[in-house]
């Protein structure tokens, strides 16, 4: 099969590899779409500590079952349709056994530390192989992943019914939360970005208020605020934007040696939250269901999905700010 190969940061190449076959408890899934994240990003610049080399990325990703191992049941026959939780937990740790299963001492996953869906075909766990309705195609199946990360940030943060909200970046999982945010019961949504073309999206999907600087929002403060970008300059903005009795989720990707500025003094008297959210923890189920129902519509953040070849073209315009959601199409 024909597969994206990372042999070393900075060098990838699409290459002929063997076909997987199905080990015990493994099912085969042609890969109809895999989505590119900023993970992918730090992946390729050798910037995500768990990641061996060479790797096969790639953990967003829909497709159809072909074969699975002899002691699958038969519940997901060939030709089943599928999303896949990439999450590969160790079930034995302290963290799985208290139900922390995301944040597992042995944590792994498909596409992070063994081979993904950048690929015609890709093997996982049955277990982890999720049943898409029709009327989801491929693309939307890989929106899951992404979405059911969104859906533990919302866990994390707590019923939320009314409350004022800003949320920092209108990227991929900005937009993503916006709507479960609103989903939710939300009061009104204001989006922070400093594209534009985002802001008109994310207008499109619902929010109240766009505004490509915080200092636009004058002395408006919010119940919640959502950084969905990383930067430690926006999450200091973040919370300087929170009401007093207010909550911040953390949700966008930091450097891990990065450190924000935050007055303790604000954090006692005003009776401020902050919470974070790693990952996918019981809610890849409930995300497939939120796109079946049409909660979630990922429709305003996805281009047409680009061939394996173009994988090199679809990093750059990821990092280049062009486009929300970039997917590659394998088969
Ligand atoms: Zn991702
Ligand atoms: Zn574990």
């Amino acid at each position: 099969m024909r597969a994206i190969v990372v042999d070393h940061p900075g060098s990838f190449r699409v290459a002929a590899v063997p076909d997987p076959a199905p080990r015990a408890g493994e099912i085969v899934v042609q890969v109809d779409c895999c989505g590119i994240c900023g993970t992918d990003l730090h992946i390729l610049a050798g910037e995500f500590p768990p990641t061996p080399y060479p790797i096969i990325p790639g953990h967003e990703f829909a497709g159809t079952v072909v074969a699975r191992s002899p002691d699958v049941k038969p519940d997901l026959p060939d030709g089943t349709r599928v999303a896949v939780d990439p999450s590969l937990y160790c079930g034995y740790c302290r963290r799985c056994r208290s139900g922390q299963d995301n944040l597992c001492e042995n944590w792994a996953a498909i596409g992070d530390t063994v081979s993904g869906a950048f690929a015609e075909f890709v093997a996982v766990p049955a277990a982890n192989a999720y049943r898409l309705p029709d009327h989801l195609d491929g693309q939307y199946g890989a929106m899951v992943e992404p979405l059911s990360c969104a859906v533990h940030g919302l866990h994390q943060l707590g019923p939320l019914l009314g409350d004022s909200v800003v949320v920092i970046g209108a990227g991929t999982m900005g937009l993503l939360l916006m709507q479960l945010l609103m989903h939710a019961g939300a009061g009104p949504v204001t989006v922070v970005d400093r594209v534009a073309e985002r802001l008109e999206v994310a207008r499109k999907l619902g929010a109240a208020a766009v505004v490509t600087d915080a200092s636009e929002l004058g002395e408006s403060r919010f119940a919640v605020a959502v950084d969905a970008t990383g930067a430690p300059a926006a999450i200091e903005t973040a919370i300087g934007l929170l009401d007093r009795g207010a909550r911040m989720l953390v949700f966008g990707v930091s450097p891990a040696d990065a450190t924000v500025r935050v007055s303790p003094f604000r954090v006692y008297n005003d009776e401020l939250t902050i919470v974070g959210s790693m990952a996918v923890l019981r809610s890849f189920g409930q995300a497939v269901d939120l796109l079946a129902s049409a909660a979630v519509d990922p429709r305003a953040l996805l281009a047409e999905p680009l061939p394996l070849e173009q994988f090199g073209e679809a990093v750059d315009r990821l990092r280049a700010g062009q486009g929300i959601k970039w997917h590659i199409r394998p088969s």
